[in-house]
């Protein structure tokens, strides 16, 4: 027997109302995607690189014999890199573990790198029709609000409350039609701001609605702290050739590219830079855009250096790579590098 909560939201939920190319159809390897692609991406910045994806790698195997510097550069742009890493990963596990063809039970697809329970649950349910429920943002946000749910969402109580809730409402005849329509319900009418509260549904029992308490749920436990850091980055540069390298493991924007970066603890002054500067056997740094990039957890303030240079310095470090300028579109940047480089062709023909 379906609770009102689950009948209020099949009858309110038409598929046709948002038609996305993922969904409705049952091909695991699309679903898949297009739920990485997802996962901190809104669907209107997530579509044409999902288009992308599907057009250049159309299976899964393709995807699993692609260069790594090709899969990140088509990700470029769309943040979290270590979600193109993990797709990438996953591919060739789907292809070595499981002879190319996409897992079929929950347990297979939870084993895929870059997969987690709220992925796992949306692929199990909308291409195989297996009774798992997503719980997400949406999901905690929607039940919070209509149960009346205080109990923060980041607690192990409140995680292990709203996952045990979403399970007894799912309807398991119908797993990927009510997953759907949870994650569209929260994605459309109960929004984080401004929720459609006079239009819904659910609003003669919503207990949000009803107790005038929209505004203050769902409840987090932790407000989310910024660390600064202070990147300058070298375009050391010669007539017309740049050096660039790859970031390692173990940070941010791994196996992406950058120019040579020195970090450090404030906004340096020129004369550490210089000094700095002298170790690679360089010199004659000029100021350049200083640029702003927000993460989750970091703020990263960017500052760019030109330097000019007339020979490769001797004591160049190992990992710097010399490409002709016209190639730096072939590589993956982080964003602030590509807002740099748009910003003009004008910083590098300073020169
Ligand atoms: S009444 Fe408002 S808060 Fe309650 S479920 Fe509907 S949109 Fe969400």
């Amino acid at each position: 027997m379906l609770s009102s909560f689950t009948r209020y939201l099949l009858e309110w939920y038409n598929p046709q109302a948002r038609p996305l190319p993922w969904k409705g159809i049952r091909d695991p390897y699309r679903i898949w995607l297009s739920e990485i692609i997802l996962q901190q991406t809104r669907v209107e910045q997530g579509l044409p690189y999902f288009e992308r994806f599907v057009a250049t790698y159309p299976t899964i195997i393709d995807l699993a014999n692609a260069p790594d510097d090709e899969v990140m550069k088509l990700w470029e742009g769309l943040g979290y890199y270590s979600r193109a890493r993990n797709l990438l990963a996953a591919a060739r596990q789907v292809a070595q573990e499981h002879e190319g063809v996409f897992p079929q039970t929950h347990a297979e697809i939870l084993a895929l790198k870059g997969v987690g329970p709220y992925t796992a649950a949306a692929i199990a349910s909308f291409a195989f029709g297996l009774p798992h429920a997503v719980v997400d943002g949406n999901v905690f946000r929607v039940l919070a609000r209509f149960f009346g749910i205080d109990t923060p969402q980041d607690s192990t109580e409140g995680k292990k409350r709203f996952a045990e809730l979403a399970a007894e409402l799912l309807d398991r005849k119908n797993p990927g039609l009510y997953n759907q329509a949870i994650m569209d319900f929260g994605a459309t009418v109960c929004t984080p701001r401004n929720p459609g509260c006079k239009n819904c549904p659910m609003a003669t029992e919503c207990k949000a609605f009803q107790q005038d308490r929209v505004d203050g749920l769902p409840v987090k436990a932790k407000k989310i702290v910024r660390s600064e850091r202070f990147f300058h980055y070298f375009l050391i540069k010669n007539s017309d050739q740049v050096f660039i390298q790859k970031r390692g493991p173990g940070d941010i924007w791994q196996e992406l590219y950058e120019f040579p970066l020195l970090e450090t603890e404030d906004l340096a002054d020129p004369v550490k830079i210089e000094t700095h500067l002298a170790t690679w056997g360089l010199g004659g740094a000029q100021r350049s855009s200083q640029l702003t990039q927000e993460l989750t957890h970091q703020r990263i303030q960017a500052q760019f250096w030109e330097v000019k240079m007339d020979q490769i310095p001797a004591a160049k470090p190992a990992q710097w790579l010399l490409i002709p300028q016209p190639n730096l579109e072939k590589y993956a940047f982080p964003r602030v590098i590509q807002r740099y480089l748009q910003a003009g062709e004008r910083q590098l023909s300073l020169f």
